[in-house]
Formats: C-alpha cells, sequence, structure tokens
C-alpha cells in the first residue's frame, strides 16, 4: 500500500484506491447486480419453473368470452366458473358471495342496428362486437330517420334540427347525449361513435368502446338505448348521410333488467398453519367487458395460476404449507370490494397486505412495461421495498439488458421480449386504492402490465394477450405472497436491510429536493423556501420511521426473548435514522445560511408561529368505524379544499400527527394550504361525529 501522502497530486491516492478496491475484489466474490436476499432461491426456483402462463392464457381466453359486466347475471356465470376453477385449483372454502346492489342487473339478450333506407346493411350486433349495445339501454323496436347531431352534448350541436321520435348519430359521451336527445328532446335512441381514452392514447379507429347511459335512468323504459359503433365507422355513416340526405335505420334492443341487483365475488383461500390474524389478500377485479382480455380477465386467470401452483408445489411437498392465510379474492372493480369491507368491517384488521393484480397478459404486438404502484404518502410500510427489491432482480437476473431473457422467465408460445418493471407514484387506479382508504389502512402492491391502446373497447381481446407476460405476473404475484405468508421473526434483519436500501433512495429524493428548493431561491423566496425544503425532509424522515416501525407487525408474542431481542436491533436502525435526520437538517440550515450570505441578506430562524404552536397541541384521531356512515366519510370534501385535498387530510389523520404537522406534511406533498383550513376542515369532522381532537 501506499504509505506516503498524497503530496504530489492526486496521481498516487488514486492509484493507492485502486489497488485497495482490487485487493478487495480479489477477497470476495464478485459483486453480481442486485442480490436478493429475502426469497430461499429454490422458493424462487421453483415458482418460476412451475408457474404457466399457458395456463393462465386458457383461463383468460375463457374468461374473455364472456360479457363481466357489473351487476348482472353475466358477471355470476364468470364467477360460476371461477368457482369451480378455484376448487380444482386446490382453494378451500370457495364461496360466491353476494350483496344487495344499488341498482337493478342488467345484461343483453340481443341487439342489432340496421340501416334500412336507401340500402339494407347491418351496422351493429352485439352477437359479434358484445359492446355494441351501451350498458343500461332499453328494449326497443324502433325504424326511424338518423339525425347526425356532432357531440350531440349542448343545445347548440341541436339547433334547427327536430330529432323528436329519431335516432340520433353523436360522437360524445353517451350518458350525455342521451340527456340532451332523448331526455330533453324526445329521441327515440343513439348511435354513438364515442371513443374512449386512457391516458391521453385513442384506440384503433376500429375499436368500438364500452360506454353506458346513466344509471339514474335503468328503470325508465323511455330513456332510449345506445349502440356503439367505432369511430371509423361513425365517419362512414355520416358520409353517406351527407350524401343520400335521408337515412333510416331499425334497432333492436332486448335486454334484461332484474331487481334486485346483487354484486358478487369468488372467495378461496389456502388457509394458514401458524397465524391467524394476519391474511394475505390476493384480488383481482372479474367484472368487465366481453372481451376486456386484458383488464381483467387476464388478471383473474392470473390469480388462479397463483393458486393452482402454490397448491401444486404444497402437494409435491416442495413447499410447506403457509403460516398465515392467503386468501383469493375476484372482484367487481372498486365497488365490490367496498362492499366487502362494509359488510365484513371486522375483516380489515386482520389482513396483511394486500396483492392486486389488474391487467397481466400486456400486448405481446406492442410494448410491456410492468408497473407496480406504490404505497400512497400518507402510508408507511415495508411493502413497496419487496415488490422493488423483487422486481429489480428479477431485471438483473432473468431479464438482463442485452440479453436474451432467461427461459425461465418465457412462457414457451409467448414472446421473448425484455422484462422491465417501473415503480409508479401512488394514484388511484385499481382495487389497491379500496385497501389503502383511511379508515381500512392496509398496504398493497398493485401490478400491472397495461395495453392502454385497447382498455375498455372491442380490441381488448385474448389475441393480444402474450403468455410471457401473463408468467411473470403470476410469479412476481406468488413470490410476494408466499413471502409475506411465510415471514418469521428471525427474517427481520433481512427484512431491515432491504428497508434500509429503500430508506436510503427516498430520503435521498426529499434531501436532494430540499436542496434544491434552496438553490433555485432568490431573496424574495429563501425564507419562505428553506421553510418549505424543511417539511420536505422533516416528512421522508416521519414517513421512514414509519416504515420501520412497520416489521413490528412480525413480531410474534409467543416468544418474549426473540421479541426483546428485534426491538433492541429495530431501535438501532431507528436511531440511526434520528441521528441522520439530524444530520441532513443541519446540511439544509448551512446551505440555507451560505445561501442568505451570498444574497447579502440576514438568515431568519425557523419558528414556530403562535398560531402553529397552538395547533400543535390539538391531535385529532379518528373514531369513524367501518360501518354505516363511512361511505359518508368517504365522499365527505370540504369545497374550499376540493375532493384531493380534503382526502389526505383525512388520511394524515391518524392520532399522531397533531394538526400543525398535518399541515407541514401537506405542505411537504407540494399542496398550499393554509393553517386554518386545515383546522376548520378537521373540525367539520368533529361536527360530523368522526374524529375526535385531544389536546396535548
Ligand atoms: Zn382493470
Amino acid at each position: 500500500m501506499n504509505k506516503r501522502p498524497p503530496i504530489q497530486g492526486i496521481g498516487p491516492l488514486i492509484a493507492g484506491l485502486a489497488m485497495l478496491g482490487s485487493m478487495v475484489w480479489l477477497e470476495t466474490a464478485p459483486a453480481k447486480a442486485q442480490e436478493q436476499v429475502l426469497w430461499p432461491e429454490q422458493v424462487l426456483t421453483a415458482l418460476l419453473n412451475h408457474v404457466s402462463g399457458e395456463r393462465a392464457y386458457e383461463d383468460t381466453a375463457t374468461l374473455a368470452s364472456l360479457s363481466r359486466y357489473p351487476i348482472s347475471r353475466g358477471f355470476h356465470r364468470a364467477a360460476t366458473i371461477v368457482a369451480e376453477r378455484a376448487r380444482q385449483a386446490g382453494l378451500k372454502n370457495v364461496k360466491i358471495l353476494a350483496f344487495p346492489a344499488e341498482r337493478p342487473s342488467w345484461d343483453v339478450l340481443s341487439a342489432e342496428l340496421w340501416l334500412v333506407e336507401p340500402v339494407r346493411r347491418k351496422l351493429a350486433d352485439t352477437d359479434e362486437i358484445a359492446v355494441s349495445l351501451a350498458m343500461f339501454s332499453h328494449n326497443a323496436e324502433v325504424t326511424a330517420e338518423i339525425v347526425d347531431v356532432g357531440e350531440g352534448i349542448s343545445d347548440a350541436d341541436y339547433e334547427g334540427k327536430d330529432v323528436k321520435g329519431k335516432i340520433v348519430l353523436a360522437s360524445g359521451p353517451p350518458a350525455a347525449v342521451q340527456q340532451q336527445a332523448i331526455l330533453a328532446r324526445g329521441a327515440r335512441g343513439i348511435i354513438s361513435s364515442f371513443s374512449n381514452q386512457f391516458f391521453g392514447i385513442t384506440p384503433p379507429p376500429d375499436a368500438v368502446s364500452w360506454s353506458r347511459l346513466s344509471p339514474a335512468h335503468l328503470t325508465d323504459e323511455s330513456a332510449g338505448f345506445a349502440f356503439m359503433i367505432s369511430p371509423r365507422a361513425g365517419q362512414e355513416l355520416r358520409r353517406l348521410l351527407r350524401q343520400e340526405g335521408r337515412l333510416v335505420a331499425r334497432a333492436h334492443v332486448e335486454v334484461e333488467i332484474h331487481t334486485p341487483g346483487q354484486l358478487e365475488m369468488v372467495v378461496g383461500e389456502i388457509p394458514g398453519a401458524e397465524v391467524d390474524d394476519q391474511d394475505i389478500v390476493f384480488t383481482a377485479h372479474l367484472d368487465h367487458q366481453k372481451p376486456g382480455a386484458n383488464d381483467n380477465a387476464s388478471g383473474s386467470a392470473v390469480l388462479l395460476e397463483i393458486a393452482r401452483t402454490l397448491n401444486e408445489l404444497m402437494a409435491r411437498g416442495v413447499l410447506s404449507p403457509p403460516r398465515r392465510t392467503m386468501r383469493f379474492w375476484w372482484v367487481t372493480e372498486i365497488q365490490g370490494t367496498y362492499q366487502y369491507f362494509f359488510h365484513h368491517p371486522e375483516d380489515a384488521k386482520r389482513i396483511l397486505v394486500n396483492i392486486n393484480i389488474d391487467q397481466a397478459g400486456g400486448n405481446r404486438h406492442g410494448r410491456n412495461d410492468f408497473v407496480a404502484i406504490l404505497q400512497p404518502p400518507w402510508m408507511g410500510t415495508f411493502v413497496d421495498d419487496i415488490i422493488v427489491h423483487l422486481g429489480r432482480w428479477a431485471m438483473a437476473h432473468l431479464a438482463e439488458v442485452y440479453h436474451a431473457p432467461s427461459p425461465r422467465f418465457v412462457a414457451p408460445l409467448g414472446t421473448r421480449r425484455p422484462f422491465h418493471i417501473r415503480f409508479w407514484p401512488y394514484a388511484e387506479l385499481t382495487d389497491h386504492l379500496v385497501f389503502e382508504t383511511a379508515g381500512i389502512d392496509i398496504p398493497s402492491i398493485s401490478l400491472a402490465v397495461a395495453s392502454l391502446e385497447f382498455i375498455h373497447t372491442s380490441e381488448d381481446s385474448i389475441e393480444h394477450i402474450d403468455p410471457t407476460q401473463l408468467k411473470r405476473s403470476a410469479f412476481l404475484g406468488a413470490a410476494c405472497g408466499w413471502l409475506l405468508a411465510n415471514v418469521r421473526p428471525s427474517d427481520v434483519p433481512r427484512w431491515l436491510a432491504v428497508i434500509r436500501q429503500g430508506s436510503q433512495e427516498r430520503i435521498g429524493r426529499a434531501e436532494s429536493r430540499a436542496l434544491a428548493l434552496l438553490a433555485m431561491s432568490d431573496e424574495h423566496t429563501i425564507h419562505q423556501n428553506f421553510r418549505q425544503a424543511y417539511y420536505v425532509v422533516e416528512h421522508a424522515y416521519e414517513r421512514e420511521s414509519r416504515v420501520l416501525a412497520s416489521v413490528a407487525r412480525f413480531h410474534e408474542p409467543a416468544d418474549q426473548d426473540e421479541t426483546r431481542a428485534l426491538l433492541a436491533y429495530e431501535s438501532k436502525f431507528a436511531w440511526n435514522l434520528f441521528a441522520q435526520q439530524e444530520a441532513s437538517v443541519r446540511l439544509l440550515r448551512e446551505n440555507y445560511e451560505a445561501l442568505c450570505r451570498q444574497l447579502g441578506i440576514e438568515p431568519q430562524p425557523l419558528q414556530p408561529s403562535a398560531e402553529e404552536r397552538r395547533l400543535s397541541q390539538r391531535i385529532p384521531r379518528r373514531t369513524i368505524s367501518l360501518g354505516p356512515n363511512f361511505r359518508e366519510w368517504m365522499s365527505f370534501t370540504s369545497p374550499q379544499l376540493g375532493p384531493r385535498l380534503s382526502q389526505l387530510v383525512k388520511s394524515l389523520i391518524d392520532g399522531r400527527r397533531d394538526l400543525a404537522e398535518i399541515h407541514r406534511a401537506v405542505s411537504a406533498l407540494g399542496h398550499r394550504m393554509s393553517l386554518s383550513a386545515v383546522e376548520q376542515f378537521v373540525e367539520q369532522l368533529v361536527a360530523k361525529g368522526w374524529v375526535e381532537i385531544e389536546s396535548r
């Protein structure tokens, strides 16, 4: 080693460091990118060898052949098939649960739309394209002239046009056209070329969109019908109308409306052998239009495949029965999942984690980005770190960039695409949001391989589904579920290592955001920005302390010595985080002072105002439970704050944060809101009897 200090420049220092590096390398095995430490290797290998994209593909095809509208006979047929296959897959206690719905059920029996003058041509037929009839259409036998009303959603669209007794041709959303054309002006029905769009992506021109009329008029026979045609067919029909001057159509609609409607779900489980109050719940929404292959016949099929694989591996003695119960729910998206909790409020406490799969098959002819939706900002638990750890390991070891993916990570009949997973900040997209609702408070791992160009249209069909993506979805879901179902207290040190990595990355991002806020300041904004930067850092550490504390769920009171040892171990991580926070705040303060000097102004002490001090004495706590009033609690919004901020404040109320801390957290998350607005809103919640405020 180089014993002399590097006084002749940095050359010798670099040489010395290089040598040190090579010595370390010689003494240890070369480090591979992203090792995983949470799963026994043989478990991942067994799962990779046994999950089948092809089996999941067959189930996807079966479910995609049925219309599975929420609250419908079609959904019941799909539920019956899933229940039967769930039993075959070895699940126990398989049942179809039913809850009363707020509206009758609705199904199509048959519907056809014909052009009868001046030529005879079929325009739509639900036997060919099931979504050709908008949901909540009514029975009809109508022959009438077609009137083009443009979008058909404003008074101007109807100026100088008589639509009474006619069928309007419109491109606006059918429920809005129904209001204007049928309910306000007496038209008999609608031909709609409306096209669904998600995230600004337009479906192909021949795709027919899944759409609906207003459910409020479901029992009113005069509320009409809407046939859906593709944008291209709409253009063609408009051209023909201009050319011919007069078109006459004949509509036949036969639907079944059944009162009372029922929301159904299929449940089944792999019973846990040791821990009885920390269930893992897999969810996939079974409802949607026909075909709805990717959204979400695929996720429903992947749940079956996960169940089958785990049971098969247990039967072969490769895996032991799980310590915790693994439950499988096939639901009606969001509304059905809420219904379950409203009817089983006691269950929320006994669920450890949700794993939600919504769109599992991607598009074999297009891009296939896996997405894992991360936790909401008010929730801090270990779950994000698990899926990030597994996802990165899979990218590095099973589908390395510039290499063909491992054969174990490819379905024989699927594509050989690379695997790429992105981690999305929280977005309210699918059933995970139900579990993460304030008051239900269950963290979720939510996976998707979306095909946004086809979603909610006739084109979301089985031929686009990639068995390889189904296999990967089943693998990721099964691996996360197996891990969570089998954690032991003795695993906690390895969990802490993984959490530490996630924590440092999240803290690093918050810190650089805070420093950037300071660096971008001028003499007018620097004091305010310093305050904001401080909130950002404070919130990041507060969240990480929650993440760390969340592993305490794995302590088992049966062994008190072990629990004591673990607590001591965890508290070292907690103290370290605390010391790190002090250092982060010091760095921020020193930066602030240096920038103030540069700008020629005096730094100001970061002291709470009298108002802040007062509010820091008041700690709100939720008393609302998952009972009859919960729905009102969820939808309660302050007009002053709007829905987003109202929800955020409600979610931040946890019996620990005082009102000043809630205000600082809102601010750290990038929202502007006055202290008094926070207090007023919380007082409204108190007046409703949903929240209590304790004084320090
Ligand atoms: Zn979906």
